[in-house]
């Protein structure tokens, strides 16, 4: 179980001081087996029996996984954490672990496509109830959650990146003895911890920025070791997305660098900000930033533009040398994501169809190159790309 964070230091500090739990080991070894085995009969039955927590096997427990838990339990000032193979996994077995058929869940709009799916397609026919709100509505309404099992949030939401106040909905889900879930992906311990604000789950993908490195797809849920004990004992060894050794040593390595990084993508977007908000072709940008809500703290580097009809929208994409076309967000490199390609995706209704968003916007996830260069590139394929 971790520590709670020693009050003198700052994240930066605690994240490359923190040992790993491998005597001297500056970093974890990468423990890769599948089994442990022991040293007696009595050894072996006094495990089972529930006498002593030594790993049995690496579905369920493995050191090196341990070392990434432990740290971002210290960045998430949480009790514990449990790490998974994906976000999605985290998400799927935090909700599973928690929700039963006839219960409902109210989730934010605008929330994480897959996240959405999740909830259509598996949840509702599970006999489970899901509504939708607005993240005004979550803050502002006091009677929104009465009834609700789970709040599933993300503040800011994916792609327009409305922010709530996560303090004043905790409150009211308390009132409500509704348990709170949110996707702190976008801004990361560092901007933001939602534990420390009343709430009582962190998901996150650590794909994104815990990585940082888009070398890894994995997950991880920060709470109060009840909480997690719970996950950790039906969806975790049930259902069984557990992470990786190798994932997690990853991990721990991008963990050591979250601050440098986050700070790096922080000045990008700030720049950004400052430019996209006076130029004439731009008509809104989407980008909370610094006490824009109680608890956040730093502007994360993926933020959206709106554009006006002048612009071209996939002139600009191939215009530009810098950005790269792709989904995901939060690695080293510079991403645009046009949300017309997610509103013309194939099949069933996405998130993006369902809850409504302008096809003149653009998703950017800047990444760790120089700002000035990046808004050099960015102007440039603006100019480009408008039609007289
Ligand atoms: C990517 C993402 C997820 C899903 O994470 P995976 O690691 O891809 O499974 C969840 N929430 C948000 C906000 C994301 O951006």
């Amino acid at each position: 179980m971790a520590e709670t964070v020693p009050d003198p230091y700052s994240i930066d500090t605690l994240l490359a001081a923190a040992a790993t739990g491998f005597g001297g080991a500056a970093v974890p070894p990468i423990v890769q087996t599948s089994l442990f085995t022991f040293d007696s009969y009595q050894a072996f039955e006094d495990r089972m029996a529930g006498r002593s927590a030594d790993p049995l096997y690496t579905r369920v427990q493995n050191p090196t996984v341990a070392a990434f838990e432990n740290l971002v339990a210290v960045a998430e000032e949480g009790e514990a954490a449990v790490g998974f193979a994906s976000g999605m996994a985290a998400i799927s077995s935090t909700v599973f672990a928690f929700v039963q058929p006839g219960d409902r869940i109210a989730c934010v709009e605008h929330v994480y496509p897959d996240a959405y799916r999740l909830f259509e397609r598996m949840l509702r026919p599970f006999g489970v109830e899901v509504s939708y709100h607005s993240a005004e509505a979550f803050q502002n309404d006091p009677d929104l959650l009465e009834g609700v099992k789970l709040a599933y949030l993300e503040s800011p939401n994916s792609v327009v990146f409305q922010t709530m106040d996560l303090a004043a909905v905790a409150a009211h889900a308390k009132r409500h003895g509704t348990l709170t879930a949110v996707d702190n992906s976008w801004a990361t311990p560092l901007f933001q911890r939602p534990l420390t604000l009343g709430i009582d789950i962190v998901i996150h993908s650590a794909s994104k920025y815990l990585s940082g490195h888009s070398d890894t797809v994995a997950g991880v849920v920060i709470a109060r070791a009840d909480l997690i004990n719970r996950i950790r004992d039906l969806t975790l060894t049930l259902l069984g997305g557990k992470l990786a050794p190798f994932e997690a040593f990853l991990l721990t390595r991008g963990l050591r660098t979250l601050g440098a990084r986050m700070r790096q993508h922080q000045a990008s977007a700030n720049l950004f900000v400052d430019r996209l908000s006076c130029h004439p072709n731009v008509t809104a940008v989407m980008s909370p930033g610094p006490n824009m809500v109680p608890g956040l703290s730093g502007r994360s580097g993926l933020l959206s533009v709106e554009l006006d009809e002048s612009i071209d929208i996939p002139e600009l994409a191939d215009r530009l040398k810098l950005f790269r076309l792709g989904v995901s967000w939060g690695g080293f490199e510079s991403l645009i994501l046009p949300t017309r390609i997610g509103l013309r995706q194939a099949g069933e209704q996405n998130s993006m169809q369902r809850f409504g968003v302008s096809d003149r916007i653009v998703r950017l996830s800047l990444g760790l190159e120089d700002p000035n260069d990046l808004w050099a590139d960015f102007e440039a394929a603006l100019r480009t790309s408008a039609r007289q």
